[in-house]
């Protein structure tokens, strides 16, 4: 009976909701889904304060199944490769789905609603979706809203105004480019990851009212490239030049060209790797050369960021391309691909030091003599003898041990390579750091997006 009267309520439910489509609004996707982490939890306590709603995600778009206004309490009970939703009272919604689709529970105010999960709160709705041996947890949102937690991420809330504006179109262009193909973690049931690896997603708690209206002032605007929307990339500093994607990942993009950058600020870094260090280093990436002899940068791009790298040793030599080089001295260590390499950086250092004579020649003494300028020794007897001046004359002591002053060179510095940096990230696309600076000299979102990336217009 129970069950029955849960058939009806579902199918007047669906009936009066009918399916709604919340979507595109031009070439920007309606919505995205963020992976937030992967569980392997079975239980999940759900509420939302503005009613409680399911849906299904397909391409950038969301259609509502069933909404449940009154209901803003639910569990999320994940069994046997279904998940099932119950009211706060333990009665069934009669919803149950498969772990791998892409329905999802959300608020009944999906563009604009919260809800609220293990004392977070977030934007939009919750899907898990199997993955592996766990589900992965995730995030589906409205496209323009989880911009305003990607900004305060990606970019300072000091920024100008006009820096952040070119941030939320960059940040836009990469999200929809990602939707519209399939998310770049399609396989785990999402579009993108709320790390670097993607974009940073601080959620809700970091949204920040500066950040928000730069999305705002700038809603819907996207970055086009011959007619069709491209997606953007960016990075902190590119010391000094801007990198083409042809040079530093080998796919050439006409809107992503090498050029010097005249407003990116100076940045520098070193890192000092001593030659034991770099050759365990070498040993964890797969590389056993031995004790190094010899490490030079093979290759370049235009720019000066280094492309290939040679390690020899006395057991072999190792040549390493770019897509290896920061992860083999950590990618926070080496900030950037731009850098020179000085070797063996140690240098001799005079120092005088106060040291025993050669033991052989030192002896002790068991009286006092005074050798004086004609080279004679007397034997000195401290009751009879007056000295008229004692500074001609060496006056050795009783029982004391002989030192001299000597001159020795110290090694200072260090026996290894020293790296010596510029620039932060791969240098590809728009500077964040460059951005700051043309807006402080008044430029305009447009003009800095316009003179990062090259022939594209901003619509
Ligand atoms: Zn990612």
């Amino acid at each position: 009976m129970k069950k029955l009267i849960g058939v009806l309520c579902a199918l007047v439910v669906f009936l009066c909701a009918g399916t709604f489509v919340f979507g595109a609004s031009g070439d920007v996707p309606g919505f995205i889904r963020v992976g937030v982490t992967n569980v392997s939890g079975s239980l999940y306590y759900v509420t939302f304060p503005e009613g409680f709603a399911v849906y299904e995600y397909s391409g950038g778009e969301v259609y509502q199944k069933y909404c449940y206004p009154d209901v803003t309490q639910v569990e999320l009970v994940c069994e046997g490769g279904y998940i099932n939703v119950y009211d706060e009272y333990g009665e069934e919604l009669f919803i149950s789905y498969g772990d791998t689709s892409q329905y999802f529970v959300g608020s009944a105010d999906i563009e604009n609603g919260t809800f609220t999960e293990g004392g977070r709160i977030c934007r939009g709705g919750l899907m898990l979706y199997r993955c592996g041996s766990g589900y992965s947890y995730i995030n589906v949102l409205s496209l323009e809203k989880y911009l305003y937690g990607v900004l305060p991420k990606e970019m300072s809330a000091s920024y100008p105004i006009e820096a952040l504006k070119a941030q939320a179109v960059c940040a836009r262009s990469y999200a929809a480019q990602t939707v519209r193909s399939g998310g770049k973690h399609g396989g785990a049931g999402y579009d993108v990851c709320c790390s670097q690896d993607c974009q940073v997603y601080g959620g809700m708690g970091c949204e920040s009212a500066k950040c928000t209206s730069a999305v705002s002032d700038t809603t819907g605007k996207l970055v086009y490239y011959g007619g069709v929307p491209v997606s953007c990339y960016y990075s902190a500093n590119n010391g000094g030049w801007i990198e083409s994607s042809q040079e530093i990942w080998g796919g050439g993009a006409g809107y992503l060209k090498a050029k010097k950058d005249e407003f990116n600020p100076s940045d520098t870094w070193e890192i000092v790797v001593p030659d034991e260090k770099l050759k365990s280093l070498l040993r964890s990436a797969g590389y056993n050369v031995g004790n190094i002899q010899k490490v030079q940068v093979t290759k370049r791009s235009e720019g000066g960021s280094v492309l290939e790298m040679e390690f020899t040793g006395d057991a072999g030599k190792a040549v390493i391309g770019k897509d290896r080089i920061r992860s083999l001295f950590g990618t926070s260590a080496m900030r950037s691909l731009k850098f020179d390499i000085t070797e063996n950086g140690y240098e001799l250092v005079k120092k005088v030091v106060r040291q025993p004579v050669n033991r052989e020649s030192s002896f002790t003494l068991d009286q006092y003599y005074v050798l004086d300028r004609t080279g004679e020794v007397m034997v000195l007897n401290l009751n009879e003898v007056v000295a008229k001046s004692l500074s001609d004359a060496l006056v050795i002591k009783k029982a004391e041990t002989l030192t001299e002053e000597k001159v020795v060179e110290e090694r200072s510095g260090y026996d290894g390579i020293k790296i010596s940096g510029r620039g932060y990230g791969h240098g590809i696309g728009m500077s964040q750091t460059g951005a700051r600076e043309m807006a402080a000299q008044g430029y305009g979102y447009e003009d800095i997006l316009k003179y990062y990336f090259t022939d594209v217009t901003i619509q």
